[in-house]
């Protein structure tokens, strides 16, 4: 008996299960292009899940930024540390996520 991850949910199971007993997905009605399909949904979504990080990301930086110099916020008050604390963690999120989305698209 051999350990195997779920095509579906990618938990570890049985090889010898007729379902995963995580997302109760039937392995026997499952062939190599049903195997394949799954694993290309499974990409799309991540590859979808990343560019809505990088939404979320870019919102905040552009937020902070947008906030410090619209509301000309005082240097020292809590307004103006979440502004910068918010444009500093949306850019790092941002080019974090780029990176990753970069080496996703590289990859077979
Ligand atoms: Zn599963």
């Amino acid at each position: 008996m051999a350990v195997i991850n779920c095509p579906s949910c990618k938990k570890k199971i049985s090889d010898k299960a007729n379902a995963c007993s995580h997302c109760g997905l039937s392995l026997q009605a499952l062939d190599t292009d049903k195997i394949a399909n799954l694993a290309k949904v499974n990409r799309i979504n991540q590859a979808q899940r990343l560019m809505n990080y990088s939404f979320i990301a870019m919102l905040l930086f552009c937020g902070g930024f947008l906030f410090m110099f619209w509301d000309n916020v005082e240097q020292g008050t809590w307004q103006y540390l979440l502004a910068m604390t918010s444009t500093i963690i949306g850019f790092i999120l941002y080019i974090v996520i780029r990176i990753r989305l970069l080496f996703f698209k590289r990859q077979k």
